[in-house]
């Protein structure tokens, strides 16, 4: 499943380091701590607290701008999507591996538009 070899940064060009939350592993930038998700994992953690573990850094100046950048996967250039109901919230995606790149900040942001719906739930388990 995941790759063992590292991973650079699709927009800095750091190493990645795999942080693990929820059973789920993630690629962290050790520079500017951008998130990489394999295929639509970020989907997985929408709502959970754990986004804001992972999520540590402060949204750099260019967060909204669409970044010219390289699936570091398998090299296609990515495309920038607009998150619903997120005016401003941008991140980009490969087309062919579906993999997603969110500069820091940003995920906080996509994941907390889950927690609505995560809120409710749990209160109708209780
Ligand atoms: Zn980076
Ligand atoms: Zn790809």
């Amino acid at each position: 499943m995941e790759s063992e070899i590292p991973m650079n940064c699709p927009k800095c060009k750091a190493v990645m380091e795999t942080v693990k939350v929820d059973e789920i592993e993630v690629e962290r930038c050790t520079s500017c701590m951008g998130l990489w998700f394999d295929s639509n994992e970020q989907d997985l953690l929408k709502g959970s607290k754990s986004a804001a573990v992972l999520d540590v850094g402060d949204k750099p100046a260019d967060a909204s701008e669409p970044h010219k950048i390289q699936c570091p996967v398998c090299h296609t250039p990515m495309i920038s999507l607009a998150v619903r109901g997120h005016k401003g919230l941008k991140y980009e995606s490969c087309t062919v591996c579906f993999g997603s790149f969110f500069d820091a900040g940003e995920f906080r942001e996509y994941a907390g538009s889950g927690a609505g719906w995560f809120k409710k739930l749990l209160a109708a388990v209780r």
